[in-house]
């Protein structure tokens, strides 16, 4: 595995590549990795010729300070880790090599509803960070393939949204959600539960199943304000819980039984803010 700080050197390495009709696939990440994110970069491997995974816990996308502060960093683990499973380039850059012209007066992406719903609504100023730093990336590797997990639903849409808005030729693929064996969404976060909190923050994988086993055609709002009322008896802050259509993320209150759906939480457990979804049909 080669490993690049420095993203001009990076690009000058991968456009020679591609001049050469190498396929280069995309895995942007923050690091701690888990299995989630190698089950990306496994997919991008077996689809591409060379497979790039960059490593940096963007500043700009989150919007609390503490969030960050205390985002888990593992970076010696991840790049023998990456090594491991055959990741062809590191990218693992400093902020100053990301935004060179400092944080100030960075590009502003119209992304529409999808910053005044759900992730959009509670974290706000979250999606315009992710464009900022997808962007920037995009351009410094300039895949053929991009690979997002399905894990960070609203994300993807925002990043689908940005390659339409900045005319990129990308292909997106969506990869399923990767989870412990009691059905706990893997992430990052999870490293800062304890024992008790991990097998507590399964609660969330649960009541989306249990939402996907009841719902039926017809008023759904119930569900819902059901979840939300037994997360919350579990020891869970609940930002939402919600079933939308999976297209354009708009709340259902009653289901013709067809249209496609999606539920989605986020709730914090004590200082770990936690999300997870599931497509319903
Ligand atoms: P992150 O490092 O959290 O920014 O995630 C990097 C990429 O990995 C994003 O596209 C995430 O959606 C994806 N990802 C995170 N967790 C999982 C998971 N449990 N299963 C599959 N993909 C994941």
């Amino acid at each position: 595995m080669i490993i690049f700080k420095e993203s001009e050197e990076l690009s000058a390495f991968l456009s020679e590549k591609k001049n050469t009709g190498v396929t280069i696939g995309f895995v942007p990440t923050m690091g701690a990795l888990h299995a989630g994110h190698f089950s990306l970069i496994d997919t991008c491997k077996q689809q591409n010729d060379m497979a790039v995974c960059s490593i940096f816990v963007n500043p700009t996308q989150f919007n609390d300070v503490k969030d960050f502060e205390k985002y888990p960093i593992t970076l010696e683990n991840d790049t023998q880790a990456l090594q491991k499973i055959g990741c062809d380039i590191l990218f693992a850059p400093s902020v100053a090599e990301i935004y060179p012209n400092g944080l100030k007066n960075l590009p502003h992406y119209k992304l529409g509803y999808l910053e005044t719903v759900l992730e959009g609504q509670y974290r706000p100023g979250h999606y315009q960070g992710v464009c900022q730093v997808v962007h920037r990336l995009l351009k410094i590797v300039q895949p053929n393939n991009l690979y997002l997990g399905q894990k960070d639903y609203q994300q993807c849409m925002a990043i689908k949204k940005l390659i339409a808005l900045t005319q990129l030729k990308i292909n997106v693929t969506v990869c399923p959600t990767l989870r412990e064996t009691n059905g706990l969404a893997m992430s990052s976060r999870n490293m800062r539960l304890n024992d008790i909190e991990k097998k507590q923050a399964t609660k969330i994988s649960e009541t989306l199943v249990n939402i996907k086993k009841e719902i039926q055609a017809g008023d759904i709002s119930q569900l819902t304000k059901k979840a939300i009322q037994y997360l919350t008896n579990q020891g869970f802050a609940v930002d939402y819980v919600a079933i939308t259509t999976a297209d354009t993320l708009e709340t259902i209150v009653y289901w013709d039984g067809q249209q496609k759906i999606v539920a989605l939480v986020a709730a914090y457990l004590n200082q770990v803010r936690l999300i997870d979804n599931k497509i319903i049909n």
